[in-house]
Order: structure tokens, then sequence, then C-alpha cells
């Protein structure tokens, strides 16, 4: 037993690394940029203007240096199991900003964007721990995707999901269950744009979504700075066609917030 909780350890861990390890190698590349601008500038047949390039220096090692405090900040998050309110919005940004450089990095070095997602969702879930987030449970959004709808089901849950008949063949119902005995509010969505309007209609002051690793990590960078909890879908069938999702992982995720 004990042997198995370390590996669920070192793996949660490992996935975390992949995510983090890239943002600093994101960082160092930015740092090398701001190096060779720094090197143009002293080019005396510079095609640009000296104080252009020289901007661009100040501004990259500005910005280089914004997302190094963001980084060491998301890193003792994670390390010290909480954040520290005035140092949310540089991480927020340090995350949005170099998300597309970090993925850039993953396929160059050939890590599969869904490997880098996973880790990403990791990280941001465990931010969202560390803000020790507790909410009433009006004021926590349950978001779900559609796929995980049986597909021949003719109930049309995506309007109101209390059209779900609670049948049993797939495990909306089971979700129904949990999200009713705490009260909280349950919506399936077709995709981001939904997502969007329904978390716009319900403002809550956070959210748990379960989605496949692509949709999620799009998801919680479209919501910056609203907490979003991620739980992974799981797809026995292929993707987008009758997924599951582990209960466990979403009632812990769910009465994690709670109060
Ligand atoms: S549990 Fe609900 S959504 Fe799932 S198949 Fe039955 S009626 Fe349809």
């Amino acid at each position: 037993m004990a042997i198995l909780l370390s590996e669920v350890v070192r793996e949660k861990t490992t996935k975390k690394r992949t995510f983090l390890g890239l943002l600093l190698t994101a960082l160092l590349f930015l740092c090398g940029a701001a190096f060779y601008l720094l090197i143009f500038v002293r080019y005396p047949y510079a095609f640009f203007s000296r104080s252009i390039v020289m901007g661009l220096t100040i501004s990259t090692l500005l910005l280089t240096l914004l997302f190094l405090c963001g980084l060491l900040a998301i890193v003792l998050s994670i390390l010290r199991k909480r954040t520290f309110p005035p140092l949310r919005w540089i991480m927020g940004k340090t995350l949005l900003f170099l998300y597309p450089i970090v993925l850039l990095i993953g396929r160059l070095t050939h890590i599969t964007q869904e490997k880098i997602q996973r880790s990403f969702i990791e990280v941001n879930n465990q931010l969202v721990r560390s803000r020790g987030v507790k909410v009433k449970s009006g004021e926590l959004l349950l978001l779900l995707p559609h796929c995980l709808q049986n597909d021949s089901c003719s109930y049309k849950i995506t309007h109101n999901i209390d059209n779900c008949r609670r049948c049993g063949r797939c495990q909306i119902a089971q979700i129904l269950e949990l999200s009713s005995a705490r009260g909280v509010p349950t919506v399936v969505v077709t995709g981001g744009t939904l997502a969007r309007r329904a978390v716009k209609n319900y403002s809550p002051r956070t959210v748990v979504a379960v989605a496949c690793e692509r949709d999620l990590s799009s998801g919680v960078l479209d919501s910056f700075p609203l907490p979003v909890f991620g739980v992974l879908n799981e797809r026995p069938e292929g993707p987008c066609h009758n997924t599951r999702v582990d209960l466990r992982a979403l009632q812990e995720a769910l009465d994690l917030l709670l109060v």
C-alpha cells in the first residue's frame, strides 16, 4: 500500500515537473532573445535604430524578470500549499503568456501536447488548492461536457440537465446525484462558447470542470482569474464519444471547494 501511495505521489510530481520544466525553458528562451537583442544593438550597421532595439531589449528583460518572479511564486505556492494574494496576478500572467511558448518547445522536443496539458492541469489544480478557495454551493458551478451523455440517449440535457431520466445508461445520473445532494448548479455544454456563456450567466466564484486535456487547459486560461478546478475525462471509446469521469475524483473536487 505504501509503495502504491509513493508511486502515486511520484507520478503527480512528475506530471507537474513536465510543465514547470518547460516553463523554465521558455524563460531561458526569453532570456536568450534579450541577450541576442543586446548583441544586435551593438551592431553598427543595424537596420533598426538603436533606440528601438534598446527598447525591445529592455522590455524583453523586464518581461523575463516578471515571469521569473511568476514562476518562483508558482513553485513556492505548490511547495508551501498556500498562495499570497498579491502574487496571484503575476502567476496568472506568467501562465497565460508563457503557455503558447511552452507548447511550442514541447513540439520541438517531441513532448506530446496531451502530456503537457495534463501537467498544466495538475499545476493549476495545485494552485487552486493552495488558494484555499471555499464557497457556498450556489457560488460553485459544475461544467460537464456533452460527450459524457450516452450517445443513444434522446433527452436534451444541454438545455436543462434535469431532462435526464436518470436511467443509468451513462454517468450523468450519478453526477446529478452528487451535485444535487450538494446543491451545486450543473450545466452540460457542447463547447467552449457555451461554457463561457454558462460562466457568465451563473457568475460563480469558482468552477469544477470536466473535460479532455485540450478543452480543460484552454478553459482554465480563458477563465483567468476565476479559479477552475479541472477533472480529466476518460475516453474508453475514443475522443468525444461516451466518455466517463472518475466519480470519486469529481466528488473530491466538489468537496474541496465547498464550505
Ligand atoms: S442517465 Fe440521463 S443522460 Fe444518461 S442515458 Fe439515461 S437519461 Fe440519458
